[in-house]
């Protein structure tokens, strides 16, 4: 069989720990055998970003900028213990906010559903996407603890100096005060991602907020998206029969409980923080969950939603026998295959990449799968596999697709 041929290569970041021994995997196994694979590769593993001063990493970002598809292994965020373990020179910020702050992109997150892995909500029947805005609000907020009594304001200094104040409120004791913001720009770009990836998923974008309550904060974000809705994205919607549906925080998650999915639910940040932990949990297994970076120009980055699964890494350096799931990666490679493909006009590249996904989820259905999906699943005797034999039986059953 000819190899499929690329013209652009991905830009390719490889990561940590026993997600970048099942990277190695997949390319050798799933993907160099049928594909003439062009990448620009990114050595984004925590040495390598040490030695770069993680210039490596903004490289990497600015390569995904030029070539407009990466997908992205999963990378150790360093803390305290992990600059004792690898000697850092510097405690190097999170990869994932790097790269999203140079994209200036929304992550999506979505699952990938399998016959015999039953959502908890029997009635989801299709993927709840989440789009959570990771700018601002209380993550980057400014606290006080009050000691005892006094006056609270808000104030504004514009430029030119002229002052607007609010009161807060008078404390007669003590108590707590928390300042946050956010920014026309970030909540902009937030907006056109989201209706962006709709229409390239063809799927209804719901958005909520509380601007019952929040009559400036969050009905900006309610208002800033109505009008770019209309501006640049309805017509699109109309053509191709989705909807942008806006309702409140509230009100959203009684009817997202209630529905069979099917759609993306656009969360400003600290609800996209918590929901898609319900989600993905809901769903199943935080080893199916995709996860795509959307930049608001159309620039894709792709990766599996996990870690880099340090627990099973030690035991693989133990030299003994690893289960780990590598679905959730294999699919942030064929996104970013069929979006080469569809860029660039490859009709193989994207027909390959569905057939590896049909791939991953018949073997699953088939009864073959790794600890943690036999763990959920309702099949009655479920084949365990070791994380490379899992990654072989993928392969024959995309053999058997292939022909
Ligand atoms: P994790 O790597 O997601 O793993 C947490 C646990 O979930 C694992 O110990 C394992 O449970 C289970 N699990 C996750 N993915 C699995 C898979 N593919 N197959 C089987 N089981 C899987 O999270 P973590 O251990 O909290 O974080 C490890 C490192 O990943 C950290 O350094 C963190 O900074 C980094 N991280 C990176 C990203 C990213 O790059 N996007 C995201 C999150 C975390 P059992 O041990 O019970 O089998
Ligand atoms: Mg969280």
């Amino acid at each position: 069989m000819d190899r499929i041929q690329m013209k652009t290569p991905l830009v390719e970041m490889d990561g940590d720990e026993m997600t970048r021994i099942l990277w190695q995997m997949i390319k050798e196994e799933l993907l160099l055998p049928y594909i003439d694979l062009k990448t620009e590769y990114y050595d984004l593993g925590l040495e390598h970003r040490n030695q770069t001063e993680d210039q490596v990493t903004v490289d990497s970002a600015n390569a995904t900028l030029k070539y407009g598809v990466a997908v992205k292994c999963a990378t150790i965020t360093p803390n305290a213990a992990r600059v004792e373990e690898y000697h850092l020179k510097e405690m190097w910020k999170s990869p994932n906010g790097t790269i999203r702050a140079i994209l200036d992109g929304t992550v999506f997150r979505a699952p990938i559903l399998v016959k015999g892995i039953v959502p908890y909500v029997s009635n989801w029947k299709k993927p709840i996407t989440i789009a959570r805005h990771a700018y601002g609000d209380v993550y980057k907020n400014t606290e006080i603890k009050v000691p005892g009594a006094g006056k609270a304001e808000l104030v504004f200094t514009s430029a030119d100096g002229t002052e607007t104040r609010e009161l807060i409120h008078n404390f007669d004791a003590a108590g707590i005060l928390q300042g946050i913001h956010n920014t026309e720009k970030s909540i902009s770009s937030f907006a056109r991602a989201c209706f962006g990836y709709a229409i390239d998923t063809r799927q209804d974008l719901w958005f909520s907020t509380k601007d019952t309550i929040s009559k400036k904060y969050d009905h900006t974000f309610k208002d800033i998206f109505q009008e770019i809705y209309e501006a640049e994205f309805k017509t699109r919607f109309e053509e191709l029969g989705i909807e942008y549906f806006y309702t409140l925080i509230d009100d959203a998650v009684a009817r997202v409980i209630r529905s069979e999915g099917g759609f993306i639910w656009a969360c400003k940040n600290y609800d996209g923080d918590v929901m898609s932990d319900m989600v993905a949990t809901a769903y199943g297994d935080l080893s199916m969950m995709t996860s795509v970076l959307v930049s608001p120009s159309g620039v894709y980055e792709y990766e599996a939603a996990h870690g880099t699964v340090q627990r099973h890494y030690y035991k693989h350096l133990k030299g003994e026998e690893t289960s780990t799931n590598s679905i959730a990666t294999i699919f942030a490679w064929t996104g970013a295959l069929r979006k080469r493909g569809e860029l660039d006009g490859i009709m193989e590249l994207q027909e390959f990449a569905d057939k590896l996904e049909r791939a991953c989820i018949r073997t699953v259905e088939e009864g073959k799968m790794t600890k943690s999906l036999s763990l959920i699943s309702t099949c009655e005797k479920p084949v365990i596999l070791n994380s490379l034999d899992f990654i072989k039986a993928i392969r024959s059953t995309l053999d058997e697709e292939l022909v």
